[in-house]
């Protein structure tokens, strides 16, 4: 059994994530803030497992799809574990999570107020390519509507480099809070914010004033009540950010 500095994984997944396995399992464990079996936190010396499900499939044009479900437990909570399922057609149990954030980015007039959506997909859905590569979904969709990959987790620098998507995505909020992105029309991701609660109220407005608001999206997002850590995103070369233009 594979261990990887304190966690222990299923020396089988490395059929599907190659030579960079050990770092995958790493990156993965060091954003996991609570056990999936027990509910208690997970500290940085304790001993890990990683349980993967993975669900394969196929669309009617015979792309493979393969639909990557992680958790991360104490290793005496549970043993690592890969299951590998079958299903009829692409994976359509597919659901999307995120946050909204504001962002304080300094230009010439003080601190200016740009609001954030964060959101990824669960599980990570890959296809894999003709050489037999896995390619990300999710980060593949949206680069081809011009957003751009970003290696930092820095804010601050992500702010300075976003650019604007094509206008093939928008962003929309209705007076009720509900806030959804759209590619060609089509609604990807939605939240509810709660226009009467302070902090929704601001992202709200910002929204409205700025014109725009920064997504940043990609696979292994942890997005908690608590916040959202981009740095395995990031590391792993799947975190995407751009610019979406709010509908009026
Ligand atoms: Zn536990």
């Amino acid at each position: 059994m594979p261990v990887t500095r304190n966690v222990a994984w299923d020396g089988r997944l490395e059929a599907f994530k190659g030579r960079d396995t050990g770092e995958f399992v790493a990156l993965v464990a060091a954003v996991a803030s609570a056990c999936a079996e027990c509910g208690l936190p997970v500290r940085p010396e304790e001993q890990l497992s990683l349980i993967v499900d993975i669900t394969e499939g196929a669309d009617g044009g015979g792309i493979e799809f393969l639909a990557f479900d992680t958790c991360i437990c104490h290793r005496r909570c549970r043993e690592p574990d890969l299951t590998l399922r079958t299903a009829a057609g692409a994976p359509d149990e597919l659901k999307t999570i995120g946050a909204r954030l504001i962002l304080g980015h300094p230009d010439r007039s003080g601190i200016r107020a740009v609001p954030v959506l964060a959101y990824t997909l669960a599980p990570v859905l890959t296809f894999r390519e003709p050489g037999g590569e896995l390619t990300s979904v999710l980060v593949s969709v949206l680069i081809s509507h011009g957003f751009r990959l970003t290696m930092s987790s820095d804010y601050a620098e992500m702010l300075r480099h976003a650019r604007d998507v094509h206008t093939s995505v928008s962003c929309t909020a209705t007076e009720e809070g509900r806030v959804s992105l759209h590619i060609n029309g089509e609604r990807i991701h939605s939240q509810q914010l709660d226009p009467a609660a302070a902090g929704d109220a601001a992202w709200l407005e910002a929204a409205g004033r700025e014109g725009k608001i920064l997504v940043i999206s990609g696979d292994y997002l942890k997005i908690t009540s608590t916040g959202v850590n981009i740095d395995a995103a990031a590391r792993l070369g799947t975190l995407v950010t751009g610019n979406v233009s709010t509908a009026t």
